[in-house]
């Protein structure tokens, strides 16, 4: 029987092994007991093991797309770049951007500054503020106690910044309540949603919240080991991270290990992302067991978005009604991202409940005269201009049909033709499907193939089942991905 440890190095080694080879999926599967079909199984599945390390890496999100990177891929081909192009790379404010074998992010438009909300001590994340590797709210944590620490979670009525919103505190007594003596803590660090930048700001410049925040959730919840999985393309944001943890002198028996992702969407689903901690094909599994009670290595896990753990020092510090008085229609600030047609995308903290306006004049001001904006990624489906007074907050957005999700706003320009832009997101969604269910597997292609055959010939009645499909991928699908896999089409 293959060890446990020994399965959960295999996509590392690939890894290490440069490019996806019989040779190397031979080595792999000698030195690790596990079978070569197993090992190929896994390793082809995820997009940077598949690539030679000459590969340039195109983005092709939303907002790159928007900023040319389809000219920008065929100008990289014309040079004799050997060029893959990608789901989102995460860099949406230095759209186009492409990323190189050595996991230099280059923007093929001009190099923009990174913007993010000026530094205020008021604020709970304050991405410009400095980072405290004191451990103060460590050590409050630990004075307080397990059962008051909830508390406060609790007061603090933090919802998950991930996307799906759900309340942190039924998450932690889930696992603090559970008999197993092995729990585990896991960062989800995968942000890949188009359009959402968020998670990179805070690994870059606020590390020290994520790893304080961690550290205060496995006391709190009985775990002594907490891994941080790190999407692969973001090489600065785990080195920012291992650099906190090298200073962090307060962490007791508590174990951080950090992991990189390989490269698939999917993964920031978080039983797909347990998944390929475990170093398997990142497959979403059915819920329930929720990873609550079932999660890493067969154990109860806690799984958080970066954004939501860095939220805890400060509700520690200052308590949970402090927090929630933070926020305007929800509780607390939330990390805005902003790109595509605006004078200077960034990342911006705000009450929860901002509005698209009050967002775009953090940002400077639109580009163009403004049509349409998805409000949450590519997920939330498109909503028109006249909705930009609208409250981003989870119930504001549910009314019309959309999503906070992870608050990757994309504004989108009276130049943009919006069947074109539905057939961007929905081609992402084909592209990033897992494959494992068949609603989703067939209905995306579908989708994307009922929109490119009224792209060439402008005939509305192809379309004519596009809300059926939809409703089967909502209601039939395994994951989020399929559910929402059909609202950029619907929703433009
Ligand atoms: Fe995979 Fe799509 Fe099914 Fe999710 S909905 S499990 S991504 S095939």
């Amino acid at each position: 029987m293959t060890d446990v440890r020994e399965r959960e190095r295999v996509l590392e080694l690939l890894r290490e092994h440069g490019e996806l080879t019989d040779e190397a999926v031979r080595k792999v599967a000698e030195r690790t007991g596990v079978s070569e079909a197993d090992v190929w199984g896994a390793g082809s599945f995820y997009s940077m093991l598949r690539g030679s390390g000459e590969t340039v890496r195109v983005c092709n999100g939303l907002s790159c797309r928007l900023a040319g990177s389809d000219e920008l891929a065929s100008r990289l081909r014309a040079e004799g770049q050997e060029v893959q192009e990608t789901g989102c790379l995460g860099q949406c404010d230095r759209a186009p951007a492409a990323l190189n074998g050595e996991l230099e992010v280059f923007s093929g438009g001009a190099e923009r500054g990174r913007a993010v909300t000026p530094d205020d001590v008021e604020l709970p994340i304050n991405l410009a503020g400095r980072p405290d590797d004191s451990g103060s709210a460590f050590a409050k944590a630990r004075a307080m106690g397990a059962e008051a620490v909830m508390d406060a979670v609790e007061q603090s009525q933090l919802r998950g910044r991930g996307g799906a919103g759900f309340p942190a505190h039924t998450k932690w007594r889930a696992v603090a309540d559970r008999t197993e003596p092995e729990r585990y803590v896991v960062c989800n660090a995968d942000e890949g949603e188009p359009g959402t930048f968020k998670d990179r700001e805070v690994m870059l410049r606020r590390s020290d919240l994520v790893l304080e925040g961690l550290a205060i959730a496995a006391e709190a919840v009985g775990a002594r080991a907490v891994y941080v999985y790190v999407r692969g393309e973001f090489r600065d944001e785990r080195a920012s991270f291992e650099r906190e943890l090298s200073r962090a002198s307060y962490l007791g028996d508590v174990q951080v290990e950090v992991v990189s992702g390989h490269g698939a969407y999917i993964c920031g689903e978080e039983t797909a992302l347990l998944e390929a901690l475990e170093g398997r094909r990142g497959m979403p599994g059915m819920k329930p067991p929720f990873p609550t009670e079932s999660g890493f290595r067969a154990s109860p896990t806690l799984v958080h978005n970066v954004e939501t753990i860095a939220c805890i020092p400060s509700i520690i510090q200052r308590g949970g009604d402090w927090f929630r008085g933070k926020g305007r229609t929800g509780s607390g600030t939330k990390l805005y991202c902003i790109s595509g047609h605006v004078a200077l995308p960034g990342v911006f903290e705000l009450p929860l409940g901002a509005t698209l306006e009050e967002l775009v004049e953090q940002a400077g001001g639109y580009d163009g005269t403004p049509m349409a904006f998805c409000p949450g990624g590519a997920s939330s489906g498109f909503l028109p201009i006249s909705e930009s007074r609208r409250p981003l907050d989870f119930e504001h957005l549910a009314e019309v049909g959309s999503m906070l999700g992870s608050a990757g706003v994309v504004v989108l320009n009276d130049t943009v033709d919006m069947a074109e832009a539905a057939r961007w997101q929905t081609a992402f969604f084909e592209d990033e499907g897992c494959g494992q269910c068949a609603p989703c597997r067939i209905g995306t292609r579908y989708l994307r193939r009922a929109v490119d055959g009224y792209l060439r010939t402008g005939e509305p009645s192809g379309l004519d089942r596009v809300d059926d499909v939809a409703w089967e991928l909502e209601e039939a699908s395994i994951c989020g991905l399929g559910m929402v896999a059909g609202k950029p089409l619907t929703s433009a």
